[in-house]
């Protein structure tokens, strides 16, 4: 079953449960937050709160905090607010009750315990947002792009995120659906209405309109590129020999521009994983355990280990120590590094030393030139990283770019369709015939934001959202 955001907000109100979560982080704090949702939600936050005013939940006005005592089973536990907000005007279209309690561990779970005796049921994951998308509250691309605010962690990542939020990318998407389905329009008024006397496009009219759809469509597709690399990033290994430099580049690329750093420990200390920001790029370091301090021998990266890091990176710095001849060892990396395919980017360490490596080994890989014990990466690393990712200049952030795997897929499936459709006009097929293909097109773009997206493919969306949100 599909849901269009208009005929679902019946259906949705009619099946769904009432669900209340706390919305707030789990752990201690000034206050908590707990949300309560569907048409059950004024009766429940009545059984658990009375607002010291006198007055019944029921009778409060919306959208105005009321202070009360908050009871659990009959005894009060609490003193907080409460915030009755009525369907439609709510964030999930629902009737919903936001409290505020004291932000005790213990506390907040038992008032949260209270909502559900009072019949509501515990939220799953995204469940707040997934029911303000199938009431038509929010968009797909809004609702994800919320996501991606709450977990930016550099100014680059909150900056794309609250474009996104605020609609670039929507806007951008509703541009070329426009475009497209004025297009179609055009192409069928012939069949839709053959005795109006309208004109039809020329074949070369429909030709150029619709490969100037499919380069707006290819530019969104392409704007994944820049996208990706500064909300989510790029998985990164640092390889090389022992001692050309490695922990020495891993240092400088972590200590500049303030970049946040974060250490995930895993089980054991082969999956620490660090992060680094260049320019607006965010660069996931993988394997880095014991680069930092490598004192140890143990924890030099030997061959197998730097196969496994060329295995799972996408991009990889190869480093070399230019101040000495190449080893067998190097010779060894350089093969691999070819029969990978992947990005590489060849360092040359030690620039302070007299130049003894043989560069020629490098042909066809870029090369930056650079001495790690000087302690600053050359700018040369920051732009071949820019012209890499195409993220060289930051009001490209505003215009709304791809930033996740769903919205990509969807947008270049669409565009695959529209090549499909332009092979099929230059080999001169009728414009009616050719343009099924785009109509499918057109069907992709709308999903990519939300409409008629089934409830299923919605769920698996939501569900990747955390608990109360
Ligand atoms: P790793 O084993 O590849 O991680 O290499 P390290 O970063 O630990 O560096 C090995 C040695 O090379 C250390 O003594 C560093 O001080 C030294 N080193 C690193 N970068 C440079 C550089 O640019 N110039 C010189 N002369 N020495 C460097």
């Amino acid at each position: 079953m599909t849901f269009e955001s208009r005929d679902a907000k019946e259906d949705a109100e009619l099946r769904l449960p009432t669900v209340a979560a706390v919305s707030s982080p789990f752990g201690r704090g000034g206050v908590a937050l707990l949300r309560v949702s569907g048409a059950e939600a004024i009766a429940a936050a009545e059984k658990v709160f009375v607002p010291h005013s006198g007055e019944k939940v029921r009778d409060l006005p919306s959208n105005r905090a009321t202070f009360g005592a908050i009871l659990s089973q009959g005894e009060k536990i609490d003193e907080g607010m409460l915030t009755v907000y009525r369907a439609p005007k709510s964030f999930t279209g629902e009737d919903v009750c936001e409290l505020t309690c004291h932000g005790g561990i213990l506390l907040t779970a038992k008032v949260l315990e209270a909502l559900l005796r009072a019949g509501a049921e515990q939220a799953g994951p995204g469940e707040f947002s997934k029911r303000a998308f199938l009431n038509g509250k929010m968009s797909l691309v809004k609702a994800e792009s919320v996501i991606d605010q709450i977990d930016a962690e550099n100014e680059h990542q909150l900056r794309l995120a609250s474009k996104n939020a605020d609609g670039a990318l929507s806007r951008r998407l509703e541009g070329v659906i426009s475009a497209l389905t004025e297009l179609l329009a055009d192409i069928y008024v012939s069949v839709d209405y053959p005795d109006e006397d309208l004109r039809e496009l020329t074949p070369e009219e429909t030709l150029d309109a619709m490969t100037s759809v499919t380069r707006r469509v290819r530019a969104l597709a392409d704007s994944y590129k820049t996208g990706r690399a500064v909300a989510q990033g790029v998985a990164t290994a640092i390889v090389g020999r022992p001692n050309v430099g490695k922990s020495s580049l891993l240092n400088l690329l972590l200590g500049r521009e303030r970049a946040i750093v974060s250490e995930i420990p895993g089980t054991t200390r082969d999956t620490v994983e660090e992060k680094a920001t260049v320019g607006m790029i965010t660069l996931h370091l993988i394997d880095t355990a014991g680069m930092r301090d490598s004192s140890d021998p143990v924890e030099k990266m030997g061959i197998e280990r730097s196969r496994a890091a060329i295995e799972r990176a996408e991009l990889i710095f190869a480093v070399f120590d230019g101040g000495e001849e190449a080893t067998d060892e190097d010779r060894a990396l350089i093969n691999d590094l070819r029969a990978s395919g992947k990005q590489v980017l060849a360092i040359l360490n030690k620039s302070d030393l007299p130049p003894r490596f043989e560069r020629a080994l490098l042909d066809g890989f870029p090369v930056v030139v650079l001495s790690a014990k000087d302690g600053k990466l050359p700018p040369e690393l920051q732009k071949h990283l820019e012209e890499l990712y195409r993220a060289g200049d930051p009001s490209a952030l505003e215009e709304g770019l791809l930033t996740n795997a769903r919205t990509y897929a969807q947008v270049s499936s669409a565009l695959e369709l529209l090549e499909e459709t332009l092979s099929a006009l230059r080999a001169g097929e009728e414009p009616q015939v050719a343009a099924i293909c785009a109509e499918e097109a057109l069907a992709r773009l709308k999903q990519t934001d939300g409409a008629g997206v089934g409830e299923d493919i919605a769920a698996s969306i939501f569900s990747r959202f955390c608990v109360g949100k």
